[in-house]
C-alpha cells in the first residue's frame, strides 16, 4: 500500500483534510495541530515557489481532478474535508464538492467574507479579469495590477496603460507590454505603505479581487483615501456547500460534526 500522510497508529481518530493556500488555511491548520482529537493534514496545490512551512503534515500538487481527489478521500479514509483555498480558485473548490458527494464525504467551506463597498470607494465592479481589461477603456492609464499572476496575461491586449504588477512569484511568461514595471511581494500590506506606493508610482486605477480577509485590504482602503479608482472583480465559487466565514466557526463546527457518537 502507498504511505499515508496520517497517523498510522491513531487510527481511531476522524482524519480532516484541508485544503489550503490560503492565511485562513494555515490558521486553521495551526489550531488543529495540537488538537488531539482529530489527524490532520492539508494539500497545496504546489503554486508558490516557496510556501511557508505549515503547522501540520502537508502534501503538495494537484490530485487529478475530482475523480483524484474522490479516490484520495476514499484511500485516505478522510471524515472531514475543509475547502480553505482562496476565494478565487473555482476549479479545486468545484472538484471538492463533487468529490466530497461521490465519497459521501462530509464538507466544509471556510470563506473569508468580502470586502463591501464604503462611503469613499470607487469601485467598478466586473465579473473576470478579462471584464476588467475592458473596464480600462482607451485612454492610457497608470494601473496597479494586484489580482496574482495566473490571470495578468489578459492585460496584454490593453499595451495601451502603462502597469505596476505585484505578485508574490514572477509572472510567467513574462507579459509581452511596453511599460511594466513587476513588483514581487507577499502580503500583509500596511494601507499606509499601499498609499506610498499608489502615490509614488502616480497610479489612477488599481485591478484587484475582492478576496476578502485583512492582509490585502491596505490597497482598498489607501485608494479610498486618495480617491483612486478600483476595477474590483467579483467572487465566482460555487455556494452548493455549507460554508463558514472564520476559524472559530470551523472548529465549532468541526467539533459537532466530529464528536463520538
Ligand atoms: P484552481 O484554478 O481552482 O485549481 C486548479 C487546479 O489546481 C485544481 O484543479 C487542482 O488540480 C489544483 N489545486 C488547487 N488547489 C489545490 C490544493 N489546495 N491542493 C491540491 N491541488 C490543488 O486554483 P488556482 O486559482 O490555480 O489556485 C491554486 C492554489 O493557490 C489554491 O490552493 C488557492 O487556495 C491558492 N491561491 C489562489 C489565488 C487566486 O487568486 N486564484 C490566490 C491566492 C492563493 P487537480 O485538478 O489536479 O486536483
Amino acid at each position: 500500500m502507498a504511505a499515508t500522510l496520517f497517523d498510522t497508529s491513531a487510527m481511531e481518530k476522524p482524519r480532516i483534510l484541508i485544503l489550503g493556500g490560503t492565511t485562513e488555511a494555515r490558521e486553521l491548520a495551526s489550531r488543529l495541530a495540537d488538537d488531539v482529537r482529530y489527524d490532520t493534514a492539508i494539500s497545496l496545490a504546489g503554486r508558490t515557489a516557496d510556501p511557508k512551512p505549515q503547522p501540520v503534515k502537508a502534501r503538495i500538487g494537484g490530485f487529478g481532478g475530482a475523480d483524484g481527489l474522490a479516490h484520495f478521500l476514499r484511500d485516505e479514509n478522510i471524515a472531514l474535508l475543509i475547502d480553505a483555498t482562496h476565494p478565487f480558485a473555482a476549479r479545486i473548490s468545484h472538484n471538492a464538492t463533487e468529490a466530497a458527494q461521490r465519497t459521501s464525504t462530509k464538507v466544509l467551506a471556510l470563506r473569508r467574507p468580502q470586502w463591501q463597498l464604503e462611503p469613499g470607494d470607487r469601485w467598478t465592479p466586473v465579473e473576470s479579469v478579462a471584464e476588467a481589461v475592458h473596464a480600462l477603456g482607451p485612454i492610457p492609464r497608470r494601473v496597479f495590477l494586484a489580482i496574482g499572476r495566473q490571470e495578468a496575461f489578459h492585460f496584454e491586449t490593453a499595451p495601451e496603460h502603462s502597469y505596476v504588477i505585484r505578485s508574490v512569484d514572477p509572472v510567467t511568461p513574462p507579459l509581452r507590454l511596453p511599460d511594466q514595471e513587476a513588483i514581487l511581494a507577499t502580503g500583509p500590506f500596511a494601507e499606509a505603505d499601499e498609499a506610498a506606493l499608489l502615490e509614488n508610482r502616480k497610479i489612477d486605477v488599481i485591478v484587484a479581487k475582492n478576496s476578502g480577509g485583512s492582509a490585502t485590504y491596505g490597497k482598498i482602503a489607501a485608494a479610498r483615501r486618495l480617491g483612486i479608482e478600483v476595477v474590483m472583480v467579483e467572487r465566482r465559487k460555487p455556494a452548493d456547500v455549507p460554508a463558514v466565514g472564520t476559524c472559530d466557526e470551523a472548529l465549532d463546527l468541526i467539533a459537532h460534526w466530529l464528536a463520538p457518537a
